[in-house]
């Protein structure tokens, strides 16, 4: 037996672990002294009344034998992938019913539609990036490549026609960058790919945070993106399903085979997501559903504009906020971004996320997110507004 040699290429994953080991170093040296976390992307407010109520009854039906389910299609419940492509119409998109995937999330399907493509492909990610997307693929033994963005191009890299990648990974709103394409920038990652035969993993996780028309909440909002992009989409941040798991991946017909792969990909490894938490998926999209969501979601842009309000007042330049629940900001007065982690976490108590972590150009930047209580936010800002005004 050999294990797969693939795992040595792959760093140990420090990030998070260095974070809350300094962290709870702090803590113990500094009882007295209370920490506020912005640091990590899990939601915090609970789910909605409405998911909660249809998963109850999910249950209540789970415990009749009448109305038992089993095994569920892998592809997941047509009354919840119906309801997707109703949410995809709502904002003009089409995709067919038969082209949605549900799953446990969107990390699952990022991974796993990997299984569906050839070993030799070059991946191209930008850097900073969700570290999942080049793990996966140096698991996998393919080679990465990474597309630049900087402060110079707002975080937002645009095709390099020199460059040939077979797969390229796009995330819009962007995790840990909250910059966000416009519809005219994608057509042009479009154009490139469908140019050179590649293919677009697109990550809308973050589309919901999206409120200016000229950005896309999909990569289908763009004339020609059926015939090279699998977009992946997850309930998480939309209706706080990070501890629930259920997400979706659009896999167009139009892609070659990508479609008749991936369902039977999915046929082979996955019994798809469980009954009862497609059934809560499904009253997200009701009409007390979206207004429920809608509420949280605008509990946690209103964190990201009151954080925004900060940077701006403080003259600290940033990206994110409007379209994201991130904000991704140029650590102060010179400093590298675990400096200015150890520097906020000794004088204001607060803890985020360093930059240098997401990628080489992270670094020198840092990431607060939007997803603590308004309290606690209010509280850090304050905190930090103190330390840093001149
Ligand atoms: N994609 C991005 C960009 C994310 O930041 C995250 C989670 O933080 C995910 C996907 C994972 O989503 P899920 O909870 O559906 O697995």
């Amino acid at each position: 037996m050999k294990f797969n040699e693939n795992f040595k290429n792959i760093a140990e994953n420090y990030l998070f672990a260095e974070v809350a080991d300094r962290t709870k170093k702090y803590a113990s040296a500094n009882p007295d002294k209370k920490i506020i976390k912005l640091g990590i992307g899990d939601v915090t407010l609970p789910l909605a009344p409405a998911v909660i109520k249809a998963m109850h009854g999910a249950v209540d039906e789970m415990a009749d034998a009448k109305t038992f389910k089993g095994y569920g299609p892998y592809e997941g419940y047509s009354c919840l992938r119906e309801k997707i492509q109703s949410y995809y119409r709502s904002f003009g998109v089409e995709v067919g019913v038969d082209e949605i995937f549900v799953s446990d999330g969107a990390k699952s399907d990022l991974g796993n539609i990997l299984d569906i493509f050839a070993k030799d492909n070059t991946v191209l990610v930008t850097d900073p990036v969700y570290p999942v997307y080049v793990d996966t693929n140096l698991m996998a033994g393919r080679k990465v490549i990474l597309a630049d963005a900087t402060e110079e191009n707002g975080f937002l890299p645009m095709p390099d026609k020199k460059v040939k990648a077979d797969i390229i990974y796009i995330c819009s709103p962007n995790n840990p960058t909250g910059a966000a394409y416009t519809k005219a920038q994608l057509k042009e990652w479009v154009d490139y790919a469908n140019g050179i035969g590649a293919v677009i993993l697109y990550d809308a996780a973050y589309e919901c945070f999206i409120e200016d028309n000229s950005l896309a909440r999909s990569v289908y909002s763009v004339d020609g993106a059926k015939s090279c992009a699998i977009e992946f989409c997850s309930f998480s941040k939309m209706a706080g399903f990070t501890g629930t798991r259920c997400g979706y991946t659009v896999v167009p017909k139009a892609l070659g085979d990508a479609n008749k792969i991936w369902y039977r990909r999915q046929a082979t490894k996955f019994n798809g997501a469980s009954y009862v938490v497609q059934k809560g998926a499904e009253a997200v999209f009701s009409q007390e559903g979206q207004r429920q969501i809608k509420a949280n979601i605008g509990f946690y842009k209103e964190n990201a504009k009151l954080i925004s309000e900060c940077m701006d007042r403080l003259k600290i330049k940033y990206t994110g906020g409007k379209n994201s629940p991130y904000i991704w900001l140029k650590c102060p007065d010179g400093m590298n971004s675990w400096q200015f982690f150890d520097c906020l976490l000794e004088n204001a108590q607060v803890v985020g996320t360093p930059g240098s972590g997401f990628g080489r150009n992270g670094e020198g930047f840092f990431r607060l997110t939007a997803f603590g209580g308004r309290e606690e936010t209010e509280e850090a800002l304050e905190r930090i507004e103190k330390l840093f005004a001149k």
